[in-house]
């Protein structure tokens, strides 16, 4: 097939998207590239703290091979371990890419590239650009992007919203339908492959660090098609975010990993038995809550060497146990110390400058001279669409990247690991979907128009009907109720009770949306409409994660159940896979690709 009438839609502007367009318009093939941002405000550009890549130029002897073992270890050995250790060895060159592409990274007083700590890991293997790496990196891609689109290679779609796929007779992905946000137009587009690059679902989980586009909704669009939901019930929760009524913003972990130390007043009169560190016996072991009236650092106490940093699931088990069980939060809230204030200001000002500001504007203490009170908040998913070595979905010619995906960090995912394992998809996805390309033997201009005008009608007919929507419920609040409940019941600490009722009740949200009201009746920026709809996807989602999270009789990685706290290698090291039915979702499993490392027995406090 001649390769000029080939070209591809790549759906996302972050990190994910922007990567897979260039290598793909590398190659000479055109790519429409849609977002329901300006791609420049893809959420990719609000992440702080820096990107993973074992370059040892600190003289530590760190290497790609211990940047994969901290990996697999900290996710739980639930990641298929073939594609994690392509990811890392590549890190390093990612990282060169970058600074070739003019990225600022910060530097060493000897001129080298500086890289600091982060959680999981014990070596300095982040490499950062103050604290706004993720605007830096995106705006490299987003460079690069613009030459190929002034080269006629790429088209922008900025402002238009993914609706679905369309597949032909044979279920392979031909295009998809998408709709202007502005004024609500419908259009379907033809491609040849379809990529997926739209990042995670934090919105399902209500107040998260996520930005508001965030809703998961384009996956579980896929997931209704017929593509699997894996890992679902992986969901990260960060130990440090700032509390907030509107949402909850993000204290990265660069904080820590430039020695913030978390604290809280210690009781002397109160022992806390850690369910999380076991003795010999297999008990608790007992920690007595520092003195009273000083300052206690439970996480250097109990985890003597990786202290501050241990894994978020780790840190964030600790915090909650803390405030909930102990009573030892901040004034007795549900919040503890992030405290820097012994660190010197100007150095905390090259590094951290972005993050310590955004504490400053919001809570209007400045954290040089005054300890941050900060809480555990929902900030990423480590599951997503299901997809093969080669990040195709289940469904041929649907390929999926980033966040949206579920493929490279297990049940727990290290810090500074995702912006990497985004652009390293990117370049995964991109020659593999130009060896597609050639190894079809039809194209998307061969598929009948009928079949385009179908998928495109149910579309325009959807929006139709919830346009004229004029029930008793609102669905921002009918939205906001689910993500208070999916944040008591489907976070930190699982029970299976709470969980078989919250999907209960997501039952009962799925059958009073159908009695939402959708005030707004005009076609410019009706964002009342696309939300209703994005809110009903996101129940499917909602159900999805919860089920998978009940099925799931272990502890493992960010997945904790008190009712059983052990990791089940036997029974559960496996994906999960998830496919939609109309009446929930159905879950099989697959056996995890181990044959790399060996699990073992996840043990930060005794390593
Ligand atoms: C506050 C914060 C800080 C972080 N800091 C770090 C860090 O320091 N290091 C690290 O490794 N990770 C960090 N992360 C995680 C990381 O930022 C994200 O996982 C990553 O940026 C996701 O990139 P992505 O390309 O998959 O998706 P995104 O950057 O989320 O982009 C998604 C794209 O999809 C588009 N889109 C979504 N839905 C649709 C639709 N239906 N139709 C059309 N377009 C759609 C959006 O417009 C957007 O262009 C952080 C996360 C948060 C929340």
């Amino acid at each position: 097939m001649p390769a000029n009438k080939q070209r591809v839609i790549v759906v996302g502007g972050g990190l994910a998207g922007l990567m897979t367009t260039i290598k793909l318009a590398e190659a000479g093939v055109p790519v429409d590239l849609f977002s329901i941002v300006p791609v420049k405000r893809s959420h990719s550009v609000c992440a702080q703290g820096g990107i993973n890549g074992a370059k040892n130029l600190k003289g530590e002897g760190d290497s790609p091979e211990n940047h994969f073992d901290d990996t697999v270890y900290g996710g739980d050995f639930l990641a298929n371990q073939p594609p994690v250790k392509a990811m890392c060895y590549a890190a390093p060159a990612i990282i060169d890419l970058f600074d070739r592409m003019g990225v600022m990274f910060n530097r060493t007083p000897e001129g080298l590239l500086d890289f600091r700590r982060f959680g999981g890991t014990l070596f300095c293997r982040t490499a950062f650009a103050g604290a706004t790496t993720g605007q830096q990196l995106l705006y490299a891609l987003d460079e690069q992007v613009r030459r190929h689109e002034d080269a006629g290679l790429v088209r922008k779609f900025e402002f238009w919203e993914y609706l679905r796929a369309v597949l032909d007779e044979d279920r392979v992905c031909r295009g998809i339908v998408a709709v202007d946000v502005r004024n609500l137009e419908v259009r379907h587009f033809r491609a040849d492959a379809t990529v997926i690059c739209t990042g995670g679902p934090g919105l399902v989980f209500g107040r998260s660090t996520n930005s508001i586009i965030n809703t998961g909704a384009a996956c579980a669009r896929a997931y209704q098609q017929g593509a699997y939901y894996a890992n679902g019930e992986f969901v990260q929760v960060h130990p440090t975010a700032i509390p907030g009524e509107d949402k909850l913003r993000l204290m990265s972990e660069s904080a820590r990993g430039e020695g913030g130390r978390v604290w809280v007043y210690g009781d002397s009169d109160k022992v806390y038995e850690n369910p999380f560190i076991r003795d010999d016996k297999g008990n608790p072991r007992k920690f007595k809550c520092g003195e009273t009236g000083k300052p206690w650092y439970f996480l250097e106490e109990m985890y003597p060497k990786y202290g501050n940093l241990v894994p978020r699931d780790v840190a964030t088990r600790e915090i909650f146990m803390i405030c909930t069980r102990m009573g030892l939060g901040v004034r007795g809230e549900n919040r503890v110390f992030l405290d820097l204030t012994h660190k010197d200001p100007a150095e905390l000002d090259r590094k951290l400058g972005g993050i310590l500001e955004i504490y400053e504007k919001f809570v209007g203490q400045d954290p040089k001279h005054v300890p941050m009170e900060i809480f555990p908040a929902v900030h990423y998913s480590m599951g997503g669409l299901w997809v093969d070595f080669n990040q195709m979905s289940n469904i041929q010619g649907l390929y999926v990247g980033g966040e949206a995906e579920y493929q490279y960090h297990g049940a727990n995912r290290l810090g500074a690991n995702s912006l990497l394992s985004c652009i390293y998809a990117g370049m995964v996805i991109g020659p593999n979907a130009v060896g597609y390309l050639k190894s079809l033997k039809k194209s998307a201009d061969d598929v009948p128009e009928s079949v385009f005008d179908g998928h495109r009608k149910i579309e325009e007919d959807d929006l139709a009907s919830i346009g004229r929507m004029k029930g008793r419920e609102n669905a921002h609040l009918m939205w906001r109720e689910m993500g208070q409940m999916m944040t008591n019941n489907v976070t930190i600490v699982r029970y299976n009770k709470q969980l078989q009722e919250t999907d209960d009740k997501l039952r009962e949200y799925q059958e009073r949306w159908n009695q939402i009201d959708v005030a707004d009746t005009t076609r410019t920026w009706n964002t009342s409409v696309l939300f209703a709809k994005q809110y009903r996807d996101m129940l499917h989602l909602a159900r999805c994660i919860t089920q998978s999270a009940l099925a799931r009789n272990e502890s493992r990685g960010s997945h904790y159940k008190p009712e059983f706290p052990d990791r089940d290698d036997e029974k559960f090291l496996k994906t999960t896979k998830a496919a939609f039915t109309p009446d929930g979702p159905k879950l099989e499993y697959e056996a995890v690709d181990t044959s790399l490392i060996k699990p073992r027995a996840r043990k930060y406090a005794s390593d």
